[in-house]
């Protein structure tokens, strides 16, 4: 049974706000990250915080199985696994395209934990967050509580902002890499208007994303705060894409910080801020926060495309 005592599994505490070093910090601008990939080795940051609220709900509404939607490299399916097989749910896995053997080490842990895998076609994958798809998905699969792809929804943003009152330094930008806009949509609502949030987009067109977000804060606040933007500058090409620039911030900022980052949202959101520090976004005295929203899992299906960068694709 999940419970709030239950919750303890995942040890928010460990989650401490560590100041930091960027390439470009010079002493005007004091950055601050908040770990959240400290809370749990397998169900990381901002995935735990979405999916807190929606293992409660589905609890209490008596439901054994939980079932959501993601790619073969799904940070969202991974956290998912994890949370079925600690708080005793069993998970179904809808993944998008087909099956790729021997499973890559995000699915191979995801049926390891003991989700269930179906391959969706692109085509249909598409269909993911319509309403009517669903009902025909759970209706096929019988009693499932659902859980949209990246885990956003609107029991999502009452986890999210439960990161605000952790932050016990005075801020005043907070930073969030930005996929499907759950945890940037949850910070804004946590924050209700007080200071500025920036969310570095990892999808290179993600200027829809505006709408997703302003959304979401819709149902939660009378009057959509507007206090927040997204940045879609930092995406590198594009949704898990890399370039060697990159790559070498992370490392560069290992070496600076003894912290490791992901290539497809955390390396990009901290790249974006120690490039606007350069570029004076921020006025003299600022404190920044920027949160770690986890994703290391992802990492191990990275290093191939690590590797196959070449001195060519350096200056794209
Ligand atoms: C999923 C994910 C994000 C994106 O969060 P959204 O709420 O979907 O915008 C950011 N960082 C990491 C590490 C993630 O796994």
């Amino acid at each position: 049974m999940i419970a709030e005592g239950n919750i303890k599994t995942i040890d928010i505490d460990k989650s401490v706000l560590q100041r930091i070093i960027l390439p470009n910090n010079n002493s005007e601008v004091t950055v601050y990250l908040k770990r959240d990939d400290l809370i749990h080795p397998e169900i990381s940051g901002n995935k735990w915080r979405k999916l807190k609220y929606n293992l409660l709900e589905a609890k209490k509404n008596g439901y054994g199985r939980l079932l959501t939607f993601g790619g073969a490299f799904s940070n969202h399916i991974y956290a998912v696994a994890a949370a079925g097989k600690i708080f005793e749910f069993k998970t179904i896995g809808i993944i998008r395209g087909e099956e790729h053997l021997p499973l890559n080490p995000t699915l191979k842990f995801a049926v390891e934990s003991g989700m269930e895998l179906h391959y969706l076609k692109r085509s249909i994958y598409r269909n993911r967050n319509d309403k009517n798809f669903q009902a025909e998905i759970a209706e096929q699969f019988g009693n499932v509580y659902i859980i949209p792809e990246g885990g956003t929804n609107n029991l999502a943003l009452d986890g999210v902002a439960e990161i605000i009152d952790e932050l016990y330094v005075d801020f005043d930008y907070i930073f969030t890499p930005v996929g499907s806009g759950g945890t940037l949509a949850g910070l804004v609502y946590g924050l209700n208007g007080k200071k500025n949030v920036v969310g570095i987009s990892s999808l290179k067109n993600g200027n829809y994303l505006n709408q997703i977000v302003g959304d979401l804060l819709k149902k939660k606040l009378p009057v959509a705060p507007d206090n927040w933007r997204i940045i879609c500058d930092y995406s590198f090409g594009g949704f898990a894409k890399i370039k060697p620039i990159l790559v070498e911030f992370v490392e560069r900022f290992y070496s600076l910080n003894a912290i490791e980052l992901d290539y497809i949202y955390t390396g990009k959101m901290l790249f974006a801020v120690d490039d606007m520090i350069r570029n004076n976004y921020f006025s003299k005295g600022s404190n920044v926060v920027a949160l770690h929203t986890g994703g290391l899992q992802g990492n191990a299906g990275m290093q191939s495309k690590i590797k196959k960068l070449t001195i060519e694709n350096y200056y794209d």
